[in-house]
């Protein structure tokens, strides 16, 4: 095993020396600072603005989506893309057990549970495999496909572009086709990434994006749901904007709904983001490159590449550990120490407190996964043309 020392100089071959290299900083100019300030000299600070419009047909045009739909945060958008998705109380979701917490609060926040299935070696995203199992084993009757092992019908599944490496999205939606149940994509870290030419977030019924100030493009805070579903797309305006009908003067509202919209503030900082994003992609994917290279030749380490077929966006860079949890606790402890700051992944789901008490699947890669990788720092700061 290479010593911890050695990837700390490999690191700070491919960053340089500043005394502290953050994981993902965001990348401000005064054109960001420009649009701001245009919208604040228009007092439409709110929820009603064109900066609103603006980026949601932005993000359209470059997801390929039919139709995007600003919200608040990432979190939101995903709540209600499953309520769109026709979860209800009482259903079980399938989501990955490696993943942010807001995967599994988002389900919760719908009334559903979250039930936790393995991640794929390969992808880091949820195994198809797996999900096969749970849908196989799963008993077909009147209101839908029922978990064998919760007895509770299962609303949905909720794969994620872990680190903006696209998971094995076709083939999960054919595989989740066949049984009727709707893929909800988790795309929050997946901004840019596609497979073949087609846009992550956009193979299941329903897609989120986050732009969370540690994402690859920030509104401060900020999500987007994507559908090519005209009723879905009309749904989801309406549910988030407290279901207010269109009137001069009347405030009437036909269910009880949500205040999700995204305001015009945070919109007019994603405007100016979005237009610098390829610049943001091809940084990565320099910073990417020169981190493989650096990495190629250290043994007992391995720096995490796209997915074979795909195109990373690379939101996170990461490398693989060998070894156990001992190994990646030192490379965390020697990088953080020289003021490289580097991120173990999330801890899986299942062992969250408010999660451990449910019944899921077997996790054994997820797992080793979490008790191998190592987040490195990945601003597009960090990799001049
Ligand atoms: C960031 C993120 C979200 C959404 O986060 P918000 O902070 O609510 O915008 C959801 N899922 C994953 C996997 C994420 O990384």
């Amino acid at each position: 095993m290479t010593g911890p020392e050695s990837v700390v100089r490999t690191i700070r071959g491919v960053v340089g020396d500043d005394p502290f290299v953050g994981l993902h900083i965001p990348d401000i100019t005064d054109l960001e600072k420009q649009r701001v300030r245009e919208c604040l000299d228009s007092t439409f600070v709110s929820s009603v603005g064109a900066f609103v419009g603006e980026f949601e047909q932005s993000i359209a045009e470059f997801t390929g989506a039919a139709h995007a739909v600003a919200v608040s945060n990432g979190t939101s958008a995903l709540q209600v893309a499953l309520e769109l998705a026709g979860v209800t109380g009482g259903d079980d979701v399938i989501v990955p057990t490696l993943s942010f917490v807001a995967t599994a609060n988002a389900v919760s926040h719908a009334g559903a549970q979250p039930f936790f299935v393995d991640s794929d070696e390969e992808t880091l995203g949820l195994s198809v495999e797996a999900v096969s199992e749970v849908l196989s084993a799963a008993r077909s009757t009147p209101e839908g496909l029922v978990n064998a092992a919760t007895g509770r019908r299962i609303g949905a599944i909720v794969p994620m572009h872990t680190l903006g490496h696209p998971m094995h999205i076709a083939e999960l939606v054919t595989l989740a086709d066949s049984y009727g149940v709707p893929v909800v994509e988790d795309a929050a870290e997946s901004l840019g990434s596609r497979v073949g030419p087609r846009h992550t977030g956009t193979f299941g019924a329903l897609g989120i994006l986050s732009f969370n100030g540690n994402k690859i493009l920030t509104t401060g805070g900020g999500g987007m749901i994507l559908t090519d579903d005209d009723e879905l797309a009309r749904r989801a305006r309406h549910l988030t904007t407290t279901a207010k009908l269109p009137h001069r003067w009347e405030f009437e509202h036909d269910e009880i709904a949500y205040n999700y919209r995204m305001p015009n503030l945070n919109a007019a900082l994603g405007v100016a983001q979005l237009e610098r994003l390829p610049e943001f992609l091809a940084a990565k994917r320099r910073l990417a490159r020169r981190y493989q290279d650096a990495f190629a030749d250290l043994p007992g380490i391995r720096f995490l590449a796209e997915p074979s077929g795909t195109e990373s966006n690379y939101w996170l860079c990461a490398v693989r550990v060998d070894g156990a949890q001992p190994e990646r606790d030192a490379v965390l402890e020697a990088t953080n120490d020289a003021g490289l700051q580097c991120r173990p992944f999330w801890n899986p789901l299942h062992l969250q407190a408010p999660y451990r008490h449910l019944p899921r699947a077997a996790t054994p890669v997820a797992e080793r996964l979490h008790a191998s990788v190592v987040c490195i720092p990945s601003s597009p700061a960090l990799a001049p043309a």
